[in-house]
């Protein structure tokens, strides 16, 4: 398969071409003894991650999934259902910052529970990933992102940082002398990640921070529980804030990038976050970043990524590219149905499946 691509697409360069000649009649899988240099370098060149080859799998992700219309905006937070349903955007980056993108990459939405992830790697930063595994936990619910039930059938835990529970819960426990210091943290934090300063959607913010009786309540529920750090009805009001920054496809591939290059962000070359602490903020991104989907996502693509209920989406091949795709219309577990289509097709064409190499 990975072949057929390689030589219908043709538009590699005389390199490339030379090496397809070399595979011709003995594919890798075929050869009898030990591979000829030239086959070897033939491989490696099948395999490397071209300029050419991005393109060319991004722009076929983008045409693919472009007209799509599955999926709906989120409207129980009013602001996002009037949001553009046709935005479509996707931005990939490599680890040497190098960025390849298609659509509407600029334009923006609010990071929702994208933001979730960057708390979560603050915390664990400043209190260690036993910490998060201990307070909070990296387990998945198996239940809706804002479920309150799944507490109580976790003996009054939020079971890990990207349910609605858990990242409440993690907002609190970012050192401060009071909210507006640990808002100040939190937001500089995603902008590290981002590499630039992100806007904030006052619009979302307003339609939310006027509605979120439901976050209320679990905050109060994990206070009674005694697994706060600080006071529970301001903590939710952060956590609103946070998932009201707006971001970009761009933004989000470059956030991912600085998770897929160990926690350095590779445009301004800032160290984020600890790199033994990276894996660990990816483990939890596989096992629960797509909610309850979050299975069949890691069955498909073997990679960690993290949705928001505004349309974004980013996904992190470590060591290889970060992806942010943007596209509001949701599937019923709360996640982006082109953005999950898009980012899957090209982890699958570029064969980066992290599980697979
Ligand atoms: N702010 C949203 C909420 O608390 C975030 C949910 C999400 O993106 N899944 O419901």
């Amino acid at each position: 398969m990975k072949e057929q691509h390689f030589l219908k697409r043709g538009i590699l360069g005389l390199s490339a071409v030379c090496a397809a000649l070399v595979l011709m009649g003995t594919t890798p899988a075929e050869a009898k003894g030990p591979l000829t240099t030239e086959a070897k370098t033939a491989v490696v060149q099948k395999d490397a991650l071209t300029e050419a080859r991005i393109n060319v799998v991004l722009k076929e992700a983008y045409e693919k999934f472009k007209n799509d219309q599955n999926g709906k905006n989120a409207d129980y937070i009013k602001a996002l259902a009037i949001v553009d349903s046709k935005m479509f955007g996707i931005t990939l980056v490599t680890p040497d910052g190098k960025v390849y993108e298609i659509g509407d990459t600029k334009e923006v939405v609010s990071i929702q529970s994208i933001s979730k992830v960057f708390t979560a790697a603050l915390v664990m930063q400043e209190k260690g990933d036993k910490f998060m595994q201990e307070k909070i936990g990296v387990n998945a619910t198996g239940l809706a992102f804002n479920s309150i039930i799944a507490i109580e059938l976790h003996g009054g835990s939020a079971s890990n940082p990207f349910v609605n529970a858990g990242a409440i819960q993690a907002t609190s426990w970012v050192e401060a002398k009071d909210s507006k210091e640990r808002w100040a943290k939190i937001y500089a934090n995603m902008d590290d990640f981002a590499g630039k300063k992100l806007g904030f959607n006052e619009e979302v913010y307003d339609s939310e921070v006027n509605d979120n009786k439901n976050n209320q309540a679990i905050s109060k529920i994990l206070d009674a529980r005694g697994r706060m750090g600080s006071d529970p009805l301001e903590a939710t009001t952060v956590y609103t804030k946070q998932c009201s920054v707006n971001v970009s496809a761009h933004d989000l591939g470059l956030m991912a990038s600085t998770l897929a290059n160990h926690g350095v962000n590779p445009k301004t070359g800032k160290k984020v976050l600890d790199s033994k602490y990276v894996p660990k903020i990816l483990a939890v991104m596989a096992t629960a970043g797509l909610y309850d989907n979050a299975g069949d996502w890691l069955y498909l693509t073997g990679t960690p990524a993290k949705s928001g209920v505004g349309g974004g989406i980013l996904a992190v091949v470590p060591g290889k590219l970060g992806i942010g795709v943007v596209s509001p219309p949701l599937d019923k577990f709360g996640n982006s149905v082109r953005g999950q289509e898009a980012a899957a097709y090209i982890i699958e064409k570029l064969g980066i499946n992290p599980l697979a190499q």
